[in-house]
């Protein structure tokens, strides 16, 4: 297909101007627009693939021979072929594209059927961009003059300047009908192309007009920087027009993917691996101008899938390195709109998502005009994790001080919680809602594990899945939580006291949990006479399905030791699986002390400091313990 459509358009653009294009081009720089990618070795990079869903990275270029190939799904090539698949462009709009960006005049092979042209025709995305271009251009020069007063003013009033207004080249749609229309017909734009851009629109007596008048315009540009469409903000009582209107749905122009302002953002979002969404173009520039250059905000459309593959690939956000984003709400419709997303969209990102809601209702833009640029950077420091955001608003619905209203309230949490994919994550938040509610932690464990029972396998939102009767070895925590177990029903006279005297909550998987305390309720492992005894024992105490199936496994499953387990082993053992539980708690502490406010909050800050510290002696000496010294 490649070759077949080189060999056919190799003859619009001269060979050598194309080896030379080749030659000057940097495949990493190329690629780095929309890919964020790290050292992979070997002078070698790698990225998240955007051919491709993938989790870790197996997009792998080669910047000493030019070269891009992903091992996940195949596809592969050189930078033309990268510009051509990821931005859907011709060979010869990407080796236009190429060619701009290197500085090189590229000569055509003339056509033999007509005169020479100054320009051969380009292709339609190329018109598109450029005809977008020149109406930037036709705006911004508008907003000075004497029409744009009120466009003027509307920026001042929300602390913008003209050096503001000129880096996000804002401009002013004047009181005409067919201005820009003319303007670009003049410059050699076909009636089509302004049409299919959706710059222009036919008028109902036929003739093309303007699709944005009396407005204030903000251009948006794709991650690459080119700009593809408009948002226009209305400035006049008797525009009878929505408050916002968007560029429409063009070849170029796809509102699900659009996020305003990461062509200036996408740098820092990388570096520092997070983003910030805000919800309007005004937003995004306090943002920036505040010093959160990670903001960037959707255009007219709610943040969705679309948005977080862009993200992804931009934040490197894989399994090895958790990219973290930050919504900011503005209204009491924040909560809804949270547990939404808490519990209804991809849930790979739900554990790095966060939110941040401004003091008095006041949006990014607002907050920086009433409280300065320090508000803006304490309003996103100060975030918090979506799935806590969520379930605080869902409790805080209910009257926690009697008994009705905290059963109520965790009756209609437990399923959230339940719906939580990531398993390992659940232990935490059922101590976290039951903490919140005051209540022990045991009856609200039973009501997630009922949620979580009764919910049919792969829910309606993800794709179904066989659901696993009994937990997979799928972290080394998981694989610890595991052998413990088993030392305790294989080895309950040598595991005896030291598996007793590991506290329940550093088990995390909710069935390893069902076990684990279903061996208490047996009379704990010291008391065990050991065999078939015990093993029923255990299974007979434990209320949960997949528990029970679990004992039986791990009755017979061999210990991970070579020869025969002897008191190191189980020491061993029980001091790493503490150890993950230690270390989690040290992670989950660290993350809380990043969301205090040391200056007004300087009590809690040091107490917790304090813990931190004393936790951290803790995972020390249990890191020895598990390393063999007893
Ligand atoms: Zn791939």
């Amino acid at each position: 297909m490649y070759a077949e459509e080189v060999a056919e358009m190799a003859g619009r653009i001269r060979d050598e101007d194309i080896a030379l294009v080749r030659e000057r081009t940097s495949i990493a720089e190329v690629i780095s627009d929309t890919v964020t990618l790290k050292s992979a070795g070997g002078g070698n990079l790698k990225g998240l693939c955007p051919f491709h869903d993938e989790k870790s990275p197996s997009f792998n270029v080669s910047p000493a021979r030019n070269v891009w190939y992903c091992f996940g799904c195949g596809a592969g090539g050189d930078a033309i072929k990268f510009l051509m698949d990821a931005e859907h462009l011709s060979f010869v709009e990407s080796v236009e594209r190429l060619a701009a960006r290197a500085g090189i005049q590229l000569r055509y092979v003339e056509d033999d059927r007509s005169a020479p042209r100054p320009r051969p025709q380009q292709g339609q995305r190329q018109r598109l961009v450029a005809a977008h271009a020149a109406a930037v251009e036709f705006y911004r020069a508008q907003l000075t003059t004497a029409g744009a007063r009120r466009a003027r003013e509307f920026l001042a009033q929300r602390g913008f300047d003209r050096a503001a207004a000129e880096r996000y080249g804002c401009g002013f749609a004047p009181d005409a009908w067919d201005l820009l229309t003319k303007h670009l017909r003049q410059q050699g734009f076909t009636h089509d192309e302004l049409v299919t851009a959706g710059l222009s629109r036919p008028s109902r007596s036929g003739s093309l007009i303007d699709r944005f008048r009396r407005r204030l315009m903000w251009p948006i540009r794709e991650i690459t920087g080119d700009v593809i469409g408009f948002g226009a903000r209305k400035l006049f009582d008797d525009d009878d027009g929505p408050k916002y209107l968007n560029t429409p749905e063009t070849p170029i122009y796809k509102k699900s993917h659009v996020l305003y302002g990461i062509d200036q953002a996408k740098r820092e979002i990388a570096k520092q691996g997070k983003v910030v969404v805000v919800e309007g173009y005004t937003d995004v520039m306090a943002c920036h101008l505040a010093d959160v250059p990670t903001a960037v905000a959707t255009c007219g459309t709610a943040f969705g899938a679309d948005h977080i593959s862009v993200l992804r690939r931009v934040l490197f956000d894989s399994d090895e390195r958790a990219g973290e984003i930050i919504f900011t709400f503005d209204g009491d419709a924040a909560g809804q709109k949270a547990a939404l997303r808490a519990f209804e969209d991809d849930q790979r990102f739900v554990g790095r998502t966060f939110i941040a809601v401004s003091p008095d209702n006041m949006d990014p833009c607002e907050l920086r005009l009433a409280k300065g640029d320090l508000a803006v950077r304490d309003l996103v420091a100060r975030r918090e994790p979506l799935v806590d955001f969520a379930l605080r608003h869902m409790i805080n619905r209910f009257d926690l001080d009697t008994v009705d209203g905290r059963v109520e309230a965790m009756r209609r949490a437990a399923p959230l919680v339940a719906k939580i994919k990531d398993r390992e994550k659940r232990p935490e938040y059922v101590r976290k809602l039951a903490g919140d509610l005051g209540m022990e932690i045991e009856p609200v464990q039973r009501a997630v594990l009922a949620a979580a029972n009764g919910q049919p396998a792969g829910t309606a939102t993800a794709p179904a899945r066989p659901a696993p009767a009994a937990p997979t070895v799928d972290s080394p925590q998981s694989m610890v939580e595991r052998e413990a177990l088993k030392l305790a029903l294989q080895e309950p006279v040598l595991a005896g006291p030291m598996f007793d005297a590991v506290e329940a909550s550093a088990y995390r998987h909710p069935v390893h949990v069902a076990v684990r305390a279903a061996i208490a309720t047996a009379g704990g492992v010291a008391t065990a006479a050991g065999g078939a005894v015990w093993i029923e024992q255990v299974r007979d105490a434990c209320d949960d399905l997949a528990g029970q199936a679990l004992v039986g496994e791990l009755a017979v499953e061999p210990l991970r030791i070579d020869g025969e387990p002897d008191p190191r082993y189980v020491s061993i053992t029980m001091a790493r699986l503490q150890w993950g539980s230690v270390t989690g708690r040290i992670k989950d502490l660290k993350s809380k002390i990043q969301r205090i406010n040391p200056v007004s909050n300087k009590d809690e800050y040091f107490a917790l400091f304090g813990e931190l510290l004393s936790l951290e002696q803790h995972a020390r000496a249990l890191r020895e313990q598990a390393a063999g010294g007893l």
